[in-house]
């Protein structure tokens, strides 16, 4: 792949706040655009973003005048020489969001070139050959499930929820299906708050998700399963949590000598159909992780899964999960591309988590853009789960509907 030219430019994300797009165009004319999200409640070990400025000065700049009527053999040679440019171990010189959306660029800018889907350009670069069966085709293993925001706390919402995410997973095997429930679950939930709190509790957050205040942080799950009862869905959803532990900023309370916090996570993986907690505690707790890790398996239901996962924790950083791994830590990450900058070192954190026999759940992020990458990605890489905010707003349902393009090819 020879590039004629790549250039950036600033552009909005969901919140208002600048971000990047890059168009990398090649020397046989195809061109392609990516852009990139940003976070709120980031990891501190994350990859760093420069403002946006600065970070398409980086690309219009630096990285142009180094790949431009430069051959590329593959993405992985691509972002080699981007990573050799920036040169520093957080890519805080030419930024993680300069470095992502010009490597995302360049994939997208083969994919057409190729004349082949994104997200199979993305499973050959992780299976190294093209000859692997997808997941999606492999008749034993479980497929792409979604885990769907329903319910908006901590940064992501004015609410009084110390808890971030609130998540229904549809329990089927296809997206079509899953998607279909989860909006109409969503849909109830919305009528079941307006009709407990009035309609101003249709109000969203951040990822769409609704974002009333509650009386206490489990509410939430209680008024989805009515709202699930009410639709006679009976046993068509599982549950999950992303606690953002790092970014609750009441003090821990202690009853009886014991965490509340972890009474309430011991109250929920007590039902078997609560399956997913992430980021429970700090983001440097290793070691609490994998003590509540031993615990909990003990007190579960017998043969229910649950994933334990790490986002700010891991943060899509190899270094960082080998650590997890050795200390015990999860049994499940959280893979979002921008937290480490470029595609080739995300893939590389998902072929780690295999190694480690780990769930893999790829994730947007609260800040996006109508970029739908994040839904190749996941479907590419064969994960077992995807986040991708609630059915509600733009930025978010243009990877629902990617997601659903991609199911139906
Ligand atoms: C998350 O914590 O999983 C998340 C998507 O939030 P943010 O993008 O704000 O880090
Ligand atoms: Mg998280």
């Amino acid at each position: 792949m020879k590039i004629r030219s790549i250039e950036a430019r600033p552009i909005l994300d969901s919140r208002g706040l600048w971000t990047i797009e890059v168009a990398l165009t090649l020397a046989n004319g195809v061109r392609a655009v990516a852009s990139v999200p940003q976070g709120k409640s980031t990891g501190s070990s994350e990859a760093v973003a420069l403002p946006a400025d600065a970070a398409a000065r980086a690309v219009n700049r630096i990285i142009a005048k180094s790949t431009s009527g430069k051959t590329f053999a593959s993405q992985a040679a691509f972002d080699a020489r981007l990573i050799a440019l920036d040169g520093t171990p957080d890519k805080s010189k030419l930024g993680a969001n300069a470095v992502l959306a010009a490597s995302i660029a360049f994939l997208r800018a083969s994919s057409v070139a190729r004349h082949r889907q994104l997200w199979r350009e993305i499973w050959s670069e992780l299976s190294d050959s093209n000859s692997a069966v997808h997941p999606a085709l492999q008749p034993r293993r479980p497929h792409l499930r979604l885990f769907m925001n329903m319910v908006n706390g901590g940064l992501h919402a004015g609410n009084n929820l110390r808890f971030q995410e609130y998540l229904a997973i549809p329990k089927t095997d296809s997206i079509r299906n899953a998607i279909d429930i989860g909006t109409r679950l969503y849909r109830e939930l919305g009528d079941e708050l307006a009709r407990r709190r009035g309609p101003g509790a249709r109000n969203i957050g951040d990822e769409g998700g609704y974002a009333p205040d509650f009386a206490d942080d489990l509410e939430p799950f209680r008024i989805m399963r009515a709202a699930v009862r009410r639709l006679k869905l009976g046993a068509a959803f599982d549950y999950g949590l992303d606690a953002a532990a790092t970014d609750i900023r009441t003090p821990e309370q202690k009853i009886g000598g014991r965490d509340v916090i972890v009474r309430q996570y011991e109250s929920l993986t007590r039902t078997s159909d609560f399956i997913y907690l992430e980021d429970p505690f700090d983001e440097n707790a290793f070691d609490r992780f994998a003590e509540f890790a031993s615990r909990i398996r003990l007190r579960r239901p017998s043969g229910r899964p649950l994933w334990i996962s790490g986002d700010d924790l891991t943060t899509t950083n190899v270094g960082r999960m080998e650590r997890a791994y050795a200390a015990g830590s999860v049994n499940a990450v959280i893979i979002k591309p921008n937290q480490i900058g470029s595609v080739t070192e995300a893939l590389d954190a998902v072929r780690a988590a295999r190694r480690y026999g780990w769930g893999v759940i790829v994730s947007h992020r609260s800040g996006e853009t109508n970029d739908d990458f994040i839904a190749d990605f996941a479907w590419g890489v064969g994960a077992d789960g995807l986040k991708l905010g609630a059915p509600a707003r733009g930025e978010r349902i243009a990877k629902y509907n990617r997601l659903l393009e991609i199911a139906a090819a």
